[in-house]
């Protein structure tokens, strides 16, 4: 994979991480716009990424915290590919990607940024898009596009349902 230069992740390296984990507490919580949660399933929910390698960049992660893929139980395994799925189909139809990189980290030596808590990273792509994310390094710009994005994706993923 052609690594995307995103500035805006050293923020996110570097930064302090909250004790607890993330996706736990998003999930608990019930504002999902606030948490860019875009779908909630049986046993997994979408969530767009807040350092995202791309526009459009979201996860797809089991409700129960689980870090070890071999855990999961069957309906959970299902159900994190049928959402897998359904992004792909609805950034496809929203963003118009003309690629994917769909993956797994487990492990901080991975570059896991959630440890403990697995999770699904799709990432769309666009030909030229190494070249074009530095536009975006500015994270004031980052969060106001993010949100737009979330507002998007929201909608067709309501549609696709
Ligand atoms: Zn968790």
């Amino acid at each position: 994979m052609e690594r995307i230069w995103a500035p805006w992740r050293m923020k996110y390296i570097l930064s302090n991480k909250a004790e607890g984990c993330i996706f736990c507490q998003k999930v608990a919580e019930d504002d999902d716009e606030e948490n860019l949660i875009l779908y909630r399933g049986e046993s997994c929910f979408l969530i767009l990424n807040t350092f995202p390698y791309n526009c459009g960049h979201l996860m797809v992660v089991p409700d129960r915290h689980i870090g070890e893929v071999e855990k999961l139980n069957e309906s959970e395994s299902l159900e994190l590919m049928r959402l897998t799925q359904l992004s792909v189909k609805t950034l496809r139809h929203i963003l118009k990607p003309e690629g994917f990189n769909i993956g797994m980290n487990l492990g901080r030596v991975s570059g896991a940024g959630v440890e403990g808590h697995l999770h699904i990273h799709v990432v769309p792509r666009w030909n030229g898009d190494t070249n074009f994310m530095p536009l975006l390094a500015d994270t004031k710009v980052l969060s106001e596009s993010l949100r737009e994005t979330y507002k998007k994706l929201a909608q067709g993923f309501k549609a696709e349902m």
